[in-house]
């Protein structure tokens, strides 16, 4: 039985050339040896923005990192709910100790910046049937500022473990460059007092 979603297949899917990357990477062994829990023990969150690619601009390989990627890499009720069963599971892993790093970079030149734009907000609010008020917290246009405050929303997220540690940078896509904007803290616990994170975000450009 065909339906009409079995139908293009044809070379103008965006997708073919790509298989035949994948099939190359099967055959040359890239899937090998990866493991499940992160090499780096990092989970990076960022934006889907195809220039911010960590894999790329992190070197990245295989299973050395998880990674969370939504429209200006923003911590999301979802993304904590994603960290909260990231630690849980790595909790029955490992007993004590540390569990990982979540670093959430943003970028420079983020179209989540469209969200700013009242007429562009109001218009996906009706799409995606959100509250517009809401949308405007999503906007980044001072990422160091953004990553600051999503720092601060991750590191006083009941749900997650007090033995994930949190970092905040911004990316820039003209030089290539990842800036610090808040260095490794525990939550807010730890002898960094949390309210030193948003400090340091508004004082960056
Ligand atoms: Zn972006």
């Amino acid at each position: 039985m065909t339906n009409q979603f079995a139908i293009p297949t044809a070379p103008t899917s965006s997708i073919t050339p790509v298989l035949a990357r994948n099939r190359a990477f099967a055959a040359a062994g890239g899937h090998k040896n990866a493991v499940v829990f992160p090499n780096l023990r990092l989970f990076v969150i960022t934006c889907l923005d195809p220039r911010v690619d960590p894999a790329h601009f992190l070197d990245l390989e295989l299973g050395d990192a998880i990674v969370v990627r939504n429209v200006g890499g923003r911590v999301t009720q979802e993304v904590i709910n994603d960290v909260a069963f990231i630690a849980q599971i790595a909790e029955n892993v490992l007993p004590e100790g540390p569990l990982f790093e979540v670093a959430v970079i943003h970028h420079t030149q983020c179209g989540a910046g469209a969200f700013a734009d009242a007429t562009f907000r109001r218009t996906y609010a009706r799409r995606i049937g959100a509250d517009e008020a809401d949308l405007r917290d999503h906007a980044v246009l001072d990422p160091a500022a953004t990553v600051a405050s999503d720092l601060e929303r991750l590191s006083s997220a009941p749900a997650i473990s007090e033995r994930v540690t949190f970092s905040g940078y911004v990316y820039d896509v003209l030089t290539g460059l990842v800036q610090t904007i808040v260095p490794a803290l525990r939550k807010n616990n730890d002898s960094e007092p949390a309210a030193a994170t948003i400090r340091i975000g508004s004082a960056s450009s």
